[in-house]
């Protein structure tokens, strides 16, 4: 497909209650979404990478700008059959996976589209419904968190996702495992903790975890490998993997049993396909996580996470779990599957299945632009974006 131009929003996304984890605390979600046109359709992808580069070196206000300035002008007017020939497109410009995920996304959503089959289908996917997980930020007091869990365990979620920080650790372990002694569990620790801390990763196996995610800093692949010695929970790269070569290098040290692939952070479906396939070959457990994407991020992650061997309960969470109104349509909703089991639905439509709420978009957009074939490029000021959006 020729690509005739893209339209790059960068949104706020405005939180129910902040999200805290080990890198601290969230009032809303900053998301950049992309329009992709070519040969007269058009689709939506959208990459999350956050305000802060906290969660990866990126950030959606430098996203922006990078696609604006380099990779949006570097695919204009070019022939792009592929997600493949995306990624060669873009490969001369180094790392910044979030930046070309926004791309890839809309490439698949667009590529779908035209052969009228739906996202999960086009990657590949083999299980709809997709059994979900439940995950669980910091609360104010370990009781407010039991009641919480209690609920979900009682709307059937098969397993919890709690984030495990220093001064959040064992003791709030120790309590969650004393109230719910079969529930399936994992923690995250956000890169929040140094080999130093070995003793305290060591007593985490006495919890009977499903895995310990991203226990150490997203670059120590070697100090994951020496940890993952000396544990007998597998553990789970999240913030390490941000590139299929460096989940070869992960597999090779034999820094992790488990990966969450998040489409955003590895560069997007493409990357993801490639990340699927290396961890099939090598036997490495595989489930998909988000970074509370509008429903255009999250129907990415479901179309992805019906793919062979992805069987642990993906994070897809509903759009009212954390927003008023998710700024795209449809909401994700849960529904239940033969056994009770929470579940999300991937739309049997053809194309990602999911679009932006223009009304919602312009109240929620920081900066936009638009980069079109002829290369040239209008961009709306955050003034004259405010000034557009009022009635
Ligand atoms: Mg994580």
């Amino acid at each position: 497909m020729r690509i005739d131009a893209v339209g790059l929003y960068h949104v706020a996304m405005p939180l129910l209650r902040p999200w805290r984890t080990a890198y601290g605390e969230d009032a809303s979600v900053e998301s950049v979404l992309v329009r992709l046109w070519a040969e007269g359709e058009c689709a939506w992808g959208e990459s999350t990478p956050l305000a802060a580069p906290c969660f990866s070196a990126e950030w959606a206000g430098g996203v922006f700008t990078l696609l604006r300035d380099w990779l949006a002008p570097a695919i204009v007017g070019c022939e792009i059959d592929s997600g493949q020939a995306l990624r060669r497109h873009l490969a001369h410009f180094k790392g910044n996976p979030f930046a070309k995920a926004a791309l890839d996304v809309a490439w698949w959503a667009l590529h779908a589209q035209r052969r009228g089959e739906p996202l999960h289908q086009c990657l590949g996917a083999v299980r709809r419904p997709i059994v979900v997980g439940a995950d669980f930020g910091v609360t104010d007091t370990i009781d407010e968190l039991l009641a919480e869990i209690g609920e979900a365990v009682a709307a059937g979620f098969p397993r919890i996702k709690l984030k495990f920080r220093p001064g959040w650790d064992l003791a709030m372990l120790e309590a969650v495992r004393r109230a719910f002694p079969d529930t399936t569990l994992h923690v995250d620790c956000n890169a929040g903790y140094r080999l130093d801390d070995i003793e305290l990763l060591r007593r985490l196996d006495a919890f009977d975890l499903a895995m310990i995610e991203q226990p150490l800093a997203a670059d120590a692949l070697h100090e994951h490998a020496r940890l993952q010695r000396e544990l007998n929970t597998p553990v789970c790269l999240d913030e390490s993997i941000d590139s299929p070569d460096r989940m070869r290098q992960a597999i090779e040290q034999g820094s992790c049993r488990c990966v969450n692939i998040k489409p955003g952070r590895v560069g997007g479906l493409t990357a993801a396909l490639d990340i699927h396939a290396l961890c099939r070959a090598a036997n490495i457990d595989m489930w998909v996580g988000g970074m509370l994407e509008s429903s255009v991020g999250a129907h990415a992650c479901m179309a992805l996470a019906g793919l062979d061997g992805l069987t642990y309960p993906p994070d897809l969470f509903p759009s009212d779990r954390f927003y008023a109104e998710d700024l795209a349509e449809p909401a994700v909703t849960l529904t239940s599957d033969d056994r009770g089991r929470p579940c999300v639905i991937p739309p049997d439509l053809p194309g990602l299945g999911s679009a932006p709420n223009q009304r919602r978009l312009e109240r929620c957009c920081v900066q936009r632009t638009e980069i079109r074939s002829d290369r040239s490029h209008r961009t709306a000021t955050p003034r004259e974006a405010r000034q557009e959006q009022s009635p």
